[in-house]
């Protein structure tokens, strides 16, 4: 049997010290996830760093079930979880401090054919939601701040999960937040504690949803209203009822294109006529990982000459140097990186509405929506200036 990796003996034998180190691991890596994975015998231990799972490094990989099952434990007891009840899912968070550093840690627990899996999301409490810091272009930047300060309308923030939507809400709060501004919001959880904002977070045990959240805060005399997501009729309606009434209401939605989400607008039942006139703004955006500055590798002639299709040399003539130099390159990996990549930024596609594209949207004609550059011609823009990768636009965009 010690001749099966499984069995490999773990230096460390001390179970607090042992979870305490895979939360280090894992913190240190900037990973936004911590997957504990029960598998025949053993558990596997992988993490989620610039939206890419990876494994730990040996010996953390992998633990021998008997360790796994006491790292279970002390986490679920950090989490304030029944540790007698390992069938049904459960929820709970704890903080956990780095050196100086304070983390927010929710833990979802979720009984699988080989046992618990338990998935742990890290949120560092000092986040960088500068919206100067999202990856908007300057003309975009402009574009956003112009609509922020106006004092009612809808700006709806599309992508798909985990495209950076809400931390682009929270970056928009901020950006609001003044003391004569009453700013509130209503979230699924509450990700990221804003000083100044009344946040009310979703809670189904008590039956409190967001349409719930929306119709009280209204009535509490609000300037701006952040609505974490428009996912169903009921919250849709109160939102666009706000919307209507002097407020400025931000929200976000699970789509791929702009187009998309006006069908899935429909899809719930709003009155599509009254979102055509509340939307001042809508926003699709993705993630995209940026480039080590310290190892990636400027492309070669002959590199820049194979790429030639029609797409990227419309990109290259109409690049405006809004992102800085023309400096393309490619991804190497060093030790200060994961494989050529160090963080992650946004890219961006913004619709100011006019009256023609209300009318666009009233009617659904959705195809005349899709206009101008769009997510995937500013991604692109990004490669040329050398902060990502032409593949890792392919990733992300489609
Ligand atoms: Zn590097």
């Amino acid at each position: 049997m010690s001749d099966n990796p499984i069995y490999t003996p773990v230096p460390l034998k001390n179970v607090i010290a042992l979870t305490d180190q895979l939360l280090e691991i894992a913190a240190m890596a900037g990973a936004s996830d911590l997957h504990l994975e029960p598998l025949f015998q053993s558990m596997r231990i992988r993490m989620r760093v610039d939206g890419l799972m990876q494994l730990l490094k040996p010996p953390f990989d992998q633990l021998p079930a008997t360790l796994a099952d006491a790292i279970v434990v002390r986490i679920k007891l950090l989490s304030e979880m029944d540790i007698s009840e390992s069938r049904r899912p459960q929820d709970g968070s704890f903080q956990w401090q780095l050196n100086d550093k304070r983390l927010d840690i929710r833990c979802s627990s979720l009984a699988g054919h080989w046992g618990e899996k338990l998935v742990l999301r890290l949120q560092w409490q000092q986040q960088n939601i500068d919206i100067c810091q999202q990856g908007l272009s300057p003309k975009q930047l402009q574009v956003v701040n112009h609509q922020l300060n106006k004092p009612q309308g809808l700006i709806l923030v599309t992508g798909p999960t985990g495209s950076g939507k809400t931390m682009f809400l929270y970056s928009c709060l901020k950006q609001i937040q003044a003391p004569h501004i009453n700013t509130v919001s209503a979230e699924d959880p509450v990700e990221v504690v804003l000083l100044d904002v009344h946040q009310v977070a979703v809670n189904n045990a008590i039956n409190l949803s967001f349409s719930q959240i929306l119709r009280a805060l209204l009535r509490q005399d609000p300037d701006v209203i952040m609505l974490g997501e428009l996912r169903d009729f009921d919250s849709a309606d109160v939102a666009l009822k706000a919307a209507q009434t002097g407020h400025l209401l931000l929200t976000s939605m699970h789509t791929s294109s702009l187009s998309e989400a006006v069908h899935r607008c429909h899809g719930l039942g709003v009155d599509m006529l009254a979102l055509s006139y509340c939307l001042s703004l809508i926003i699709n955006q993705r993630l995209v990982r940026r480039l080590c500055a310290q190892c990636k590798q400027p492309m070669t002639k002959v590199q820049l000459a194979s790429m030639s299709s029609e797409e990227w040399l419309n990109a290259v003539t109409t690049y405006d140097l809004g992102f800085g130099a023309v400096n393309p390159c490619l991804p190497i990996g060093c030790e200060a990186c994961h494989g050529g990549y160090k963080g992650r930024f946004g890219v961006f596609d913004i619709l100011v509405m006019d009256q023609s594209k209300r009318d666009s949207v009233a009617q659904r004609q959705v195809q005349e929506l899709e206009f101008g550059a769009g997510v995937r011609r500013q991604g692109l823009w990004r490669v040329i200036s050398g902060h990502t990768s032409i593949a890792e636009v392919n990733r992300v965009t489609w």
